[in-house]
């Protein structure tokens, strides 16, 4: 079967009109620039409707009726809309036939963010190191030192902070222009995990990262912060570079287990940072060692020790170990996150302690 073309989509959204002052039959929403973001993968495809958010629950009946004219594409096998609120690339169909590209995102305003003193970006290399469970838990430490803190949850791809943070329930507007961010445990928490449900097949693309990621940035509410620990997507490619260079930084924190094939991936992250001049503050090695829950007996078996040493080659600081501990499982996928609820555990002593140095770098 032919692969379903940007194209066709833009062709079949053109169905769709909406009324506009002039009582003339309205306009399609393809013209009127709202689509944006399209990405279509294995059969599915997914895109934004950019809309004036003071129209969200009028404009629901449009997204759903998107949803559909796509999903009627031959060879479409599933298609989702999501409603966001403000126009960062919008196609039109002469485009897409022609191959264009539109322009890039504008990034250069910062709102809802700007008393954020500090942002750091908790990266690894690769997914599944335990770079979510290293964020909330320093996010939390940070707090318990008595610091204004955000929780910004960028892994667009598999948000996991409504999990591990124990929130849930969409954010609310009280201008109509900006979300307030939820809270827990006294600190602020933004995740796309908030807006879309968790089993939505989430297919993104660079601009519709990086369109969630301004969003959730400068449309957030973020108030005044001492600092916002940003839970960074897994790996080092054009999603990653994209948000370090449109975030302001002060600095990057590389998660990694001890095994060489993270260790290699960490490197990769490292070098991204460099490459965009945002100081990588150290090197965190999670998973660095087994301890029993029974009887407390320490076992390599990731052969521990090599991100320590990974670190003092590369002359970045290590900022600390912290073992693969099913406590440390159990009480993060709860969303009850082990320094909040065993904060004398000796866990929580070393996420306390790694804050506590990525806190007197930046200061
Ligand atoms: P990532 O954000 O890198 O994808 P997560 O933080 O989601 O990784 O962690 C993946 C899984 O590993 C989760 O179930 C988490 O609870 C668990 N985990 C993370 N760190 C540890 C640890 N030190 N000990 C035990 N389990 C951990």
């Amino acid at each position: 079967m032919a692969k379903t073309t940007e194209a066709q989509i833009l062709l079949a959204l053109e169905e769709i009109t909406i009324p506009t002052k002039n009582n003339d039959g309205g306009k399609n929403i393809v013209a009127l620039g709202m689509i944006s973001g399209i990405a279509i993968k294995d059969r599915m495809v997914q895109f934004s409707i950019e809309i004036d958010p003071e129209k969200a629950d009028e404009m629901e009946d449009i997204r759903k009726k998107a949803e559909q004219c796509v999903n009627n594409i031959d060879g479409v096998l599933s298609a989702t809309a999501i409603l966001t609120a403000e126009a960062k690339e919008s196609y039109n169909r002469q485009q897409a036939v022609s191959g264009k590209k539109s322009k890039k995102p504008d990034s250069s305003k910062i709102n809802g963010a700007a008393n954020i003193k500090y942002m750091v970006a908790i990266a690894s290399g690769k997914g599944g190191v335990g770079k979510s469970t290293i964020s909330v838990n320093i996010a939390l430490s940070l707090k318990l030192m008595g610091l204004k803190v955000g929780l910004l949850d960028a892994d667009v791809f598999g948000p996991s902070m409504p999990r591990m943070t124990g929130v849930s329930g969409k954010p609310q507007s009280i201008d109509g222009n900006s979300l307030e961010p939820l809270e827990n445990y006294g600190i602020k928490i933004m995740s796309m995990g908030f807006m879309v449900a968790e089993d939505q097949p989430v297919v993104w693309r660079g601009p519709m990262v990086m369109g969630a990621l301004q969003q959730m940035l400068n449309d957030v509410n973020w108030g005044e912060l001492d600092i916002l620990i940003i839970d960074m997507p897994p790996g080092t490619g054009d999603a990653q570079l994209t948000i370090s260079q449109n975030a302001p930084l002060n600095g990057a924190v590389i998660v990694s287990t001890p095994q060489d094939i993270a260790l290699i991936d960490a490197k990769k992250g490292l070098n991204m940072f460099l490459k965009v001049n945002v100081p990588v503050l150290g090197i965190i090695e999670n998973m660095s060692y087994f301890l029993c829950p029974q009887c407390g007996h320490q076992s390599d078996i990731f052969g521990h020790g090599g991100a320590r040493a990974e670190a003092k080659k590369l002359d970045c600081k290590f900022l600390g170990e912290i073992p693969l501990h099913m406590d440390i499982r159990t009480t993060s996928d709860n969303g009850n996150p082990i320094v909040i609820s065993q904060p004398n555990n000796q866990h929580s002593l070393i996420y306390n302690d790694i804050a506590d140095k990525i806190w007197n770098d930046l200061n």
